[in-house]
């Protein structure tokens, strides 16, 4: 007997309940048809980040950032690698900062690029800025389901 997860659709929002054997797959979401994976980071607001933290059984790597920050521009080619990589292990968010001023002050955001873990509804690990790609995908694939 499979395991069933909740999976957050990146389009609408959807919930979707899918055997974690079928992940591999390319599940689509059964309310918006869309993939529910695309290998890619999916950029959320508040509103919409807390659907996926209250419901997805993936782990969320979130990536805290703006658009005016260096080393976040500087990171965001190795953030998405990993997302190609690592999905559907593990579900890759954006979050803008300075238009979620609330979430950085949520999770005492100091300092951007700062970088998430996010298990079961709860931050599992964060981490201030990333030194090398090596080291960051270690870091993640800790969390892969
Ligand atoms: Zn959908």
């Amino acid at each position: 007997m499979s395991n069933a997860l909740h999976v957050v659709c990146p389009h609408c929002d959807g919930v979707n309940r899918l055997p974690e054997a079928r992940l591999a797959d390319a599940p689509k979401c059964g309310r918006c048809k869309g993939p529910l994976f695309t290998g890619e980071p999916v950029a959320l607001d508040a509103a919409r980040f807390e659907k996926h933290l209250g419901k997805s059984d993936l782990p969320l790597i979130v990536d805290f950032w703006a658009a005016w920050c260096g080393p976040c521009r500087a990171i965001a080619p190795v953030f998405a690698a990993a997302a190609r990589e690592l999905e559907p292990r593990a579900r890759f968010i954006k979050i803008d900062v300075d238009a979620n001023p609330a979430l950085s002050a949520r999770f005492n955001i100091q300092s951007i690029p700062a970088l998430f873990v996010f298990k079961a509804g709860a931050v599992a690990e964060r981490q201030a800025g990333l030194s090398d790609p090596g080291v960051f995908r270690r870091w993640v694939e800790r969390f892969g389901a």
